[in-house]
């Protein structure tokens, strides 16, 4: 069951090396060209992958503008405080239960697209994102894994003064500003990867390396959030997790992104985001802090 599934100004297509080829052209139209409808039938995505050789590729990538894998989950959930060295960097206790907020799904782009700042206080988050294949509720951690149709690359993008204005603290809309959630490049199948819960993360402000670690460092791991957060939800086809970040977060040293930097997000085996910070405008709340 291995692919690669991308959505390619707005269609999904599977990828081989640079090529991609669009779905519903080679199912000959037994896909659609939505990206979830596709996680419905991960065996036929499967097999279609198999075969890649057999059709002719519709097009290269680096031609073509990639969106996020997903464009429009029903929910997008997103872990708190899930490295050790993060919650130790960020001066709390290490979590005995996950610490959940959500990015609205609005917030979700493509790998490259460019994020809109509006204040100074903008930070990054580099994160391993999970994609839910079968829905599910009352998951067992040993059946979680059932359950993920692919992993990819994420941004969880966060303004810190927004994030920290109310008392007590909402992180949701921080965290939401319009482009500030990057994803992709595209949606890796988990047995695509030759060791699922070890794979090195690193983040790069222009040249410079501020997070570097591995997802073997997750306090609740991937079953673990997926068995959580379906006690309380049904996890639907197509939603996205955002499973936390490593410490070296800008805020802790006032590095915040500037306009003009540019974000090179990178998790092993996954790919590489890569996306340019703009400074907008300013948003009510940007000289409170
Ligand atoms: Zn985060």
């Amino acid at each position: 069951m291995s692919f690669k599934l991308a959505n390619i100004e707005g269609r999904a297509a599977l990828v081989d090396g640079e090529n991609y080829y669009d779905l519903e052209t080679i199912s000959n139209g037994k896909f659609d060209n939505d990206t979830s409808n596709a996680l419905t039938n991960l065996v036929g995505l499967s097999e279609l992958s198999e075969d890649l050789s057999k059709s002719e590729p519709t097009g290269l990538l680096h031609d073509v503008k990639i969106d996020a894998p997903i464009s429009a989950p029903k929910n997008c959930y997103a872990v708190g405080l899930n490295y050790r060295n993060h919650a130790e960097e960020a001066g709390m206790d290490i979590p005995s239960v996950p610490m959940v907020f959500t990015k609205h799904t609005t917030c979700l782009v493509g790998p490259n697209s460019t994020i809109e700042m509006r204040s100074d206080h903008v930070d990054y988050e580099a994160e391993l994102v999970v994609v839910i294949g079968q829905p599910g509720k009352d998951i067992l951690k040993d059946k979680a894994w059932n359950h993920v149709a692919g992993l990819c690359v994420g941004q969880d993008i966060s303004d810190r003064t927004v994030q920290f204005s109310s008392k007590p603290p909402q992180f949701n809309l921080g965290k939401s500003f319009d482009t500030f959630g990057p994803m992709g490049p595209y949606l890796v199948s988990p047995d695509s990867l030759q060791n699922k819960e070890s794979l090195q993360i690193e983040c790069k402000v222009n040249q410079e390396v501020r997070q570097k670690d591995n997802t073997n460092d997750l306090i609740f791991d991937i079953p673990s959030i997926i068995s959580y957060l379906s006690e309380i939800v049904t996890l639907n086809t197509g939603d996205v997790i955002f499973t936390g970040t490593p410490g070296g977060v800008g805020v802790m040293e006032g590095k915040f992104l500037k306009d003009g930097d540019v974000l090179r997000t990178s998790i092993e085996g996954l790919g590489t985001l890569k996306n340019d910070c703009k400074r907008i405008s300013d948003h009510s709340g940007v000289n409170k802090s």
